[in-house]
């Protein structure tokens, strides 16, 4: 079977692993973590990183950070995970669910434009499957309304966006674009600690509030507080896996990106199938190889799905809208919403093996699967 995903840690992750292992070094204190933290954010182009449990703790951490609570009210994606749903309303907030760009999956700029509301205090752009948002109208839209931005990049490690906002012209990296941005470390991510997230901000206040709600919100003064917080601490053995992987950035995105050059050239031509896209103002990583199948071929993703299991290729669907949860439904929330493109693309997306293992044999064998189905 040729997976989704198979992580790569093809370099120094074992020789830190076992240096903290002989320096006992193993919990959420030591150097691997500061170093992690420093180098990522550093990377991303943000003044502090502060590492968490996961990429959802990572959410739940900015949206609290923020202060964020009963009666404010979050736009974002309905199509993504429910990680960034969750934190807003675990929090008393209320999402605000918009719809997605047919091409590039990411939220709607109409949309969000037009869902703004009094009661609106941030907005959540998710650069789905590695292609980034249009940054400029959101960072338009959160000056003209005083709002805040949640920059989840948990798809997003290495991509760039070109920003030409306040006569500025320059590529920047994704996760320091937004207020407080949020990753994921999770094993199938492009940079993995097995479990791992980070909270990024440039805001001083911001970064200190995030670091006191990872650990229990101690002050200063011991077993003293003012604050709820998480126990949402990472562990120095994570981190310094982390530090290995952040060493090899430039080999994971030029391999990303050397597997979805296959793709793209052996898929190109197919009758009625999406490839990713990227626009010009964007540096996509193929997070994930994202397809649609044209819905005027009468299959669904997951007939296609089905078929290429039958030939040993594993692949996952694409996630099922917030707005089409039951859960937010039980909740009262969401009941009647429509969103026609994050339901098409549900019905029609699924991803291919996009693992930073995988070897050109294996694409080959996925294309050739691939354009047998579709033929
Ligand atoms: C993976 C992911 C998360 C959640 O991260 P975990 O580490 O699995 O908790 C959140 N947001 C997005 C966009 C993701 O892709």
């Amino acid at each position: 079977m040729i997976p989704t995903n198979e992580p790569l840690l093809a370099g120094k992750e074992r020789q830190y692993v076992l240096d903290c292992l002989e320096s006992g070094w193993i919990s959420s204190a030591g150097s691997y973590i500061e170093q992690f933290e420093r180098n990522w954010a550093g990377y991303c182009g943000m003044a502090q990183g502060i590492a968490v449990s996961n990429g959802t703790t990572a959410l739940q951490v900015a949206v609290d950070a923020l202060k964020l609570g009963p009666g404010d009210e979050v736009i974002m994606p309905s199509f993504t995970i429910i990680s960034c749903a969750l934190a807003v309303v675990r929090a008393g907030a209320k999402p605000v669910l918009v719809d997605c760009d047919p091409f590039t999956y990411c939220m709607d700029l109409d949309q969000t434009a037009a869902a703004v509301t009094s009661r609106t205090k941030a907005i959540m752009p998710i650069h789905m499957y590695g292609h980034p948002v249009d940054m400029d109208v959101i960072q338009d839209l959160a000056e003209k309304h005083d709002l805040a931005i949640i920059e989840d990049a948990a798809q997003a490690h290495g991509c760039e966006y070109h920003s030409r906002r306040g006569g500025n012209n320059a590529w920047r990296r994704c996760g320091g674009l937004g207020t407080i941005s949020t990753f994921s470390f999770f094993a199938n991510k492009l940079v993995t600690t097995g479990e791992g997230g980070m909270v990024l901000a440039s805001d001083p206040v911001l970064a200190e509030r995030s670091r006191s709600l990872r650990n229990l919100c101690f002050q200063p003064r011991r077993f003293f507080h003012e604050e709820l917080g998480y126990n949402f601490r990472l562990t120095n053995l994570q981190a310094a896996i982390g530090v290995a992987q952040v060493e090899r950035m430039d080999d994971i995105l030029a391999r990303k990106r050397h597997m979805g050059a296959r793709y793209n050239e052996g898929l190109a031509g197919v009758q009625g199938l999406q490839l990713p896209m990227q626009r010009d103002w964007a540096r996509i990583n193929y997070w994930m190889y994202a397809v649609l199948v044209d819905e005027g071929r009468g299959m669904k993703a997951e007939d296609l799905a089905l078929a290429l299991k039958k030939k040993n290729i594993e692949t996952r669907p694409f996630f099922l809208g917030m707005h089409q949860q039951p859960v937010f439904h039980e909740m009262g929330l969401f009941r009647d919403q429509k969103l026609p493109v994050t339901e098409r693309i549900y019905r029609q997306g699924l991803y291919l093996p996009s693992g930073l293992a995988i070897t050109d044999d294996q694409t080959s064998e996925v294309i050739g699967a691939m354009r047998e189905i579709l033929s």
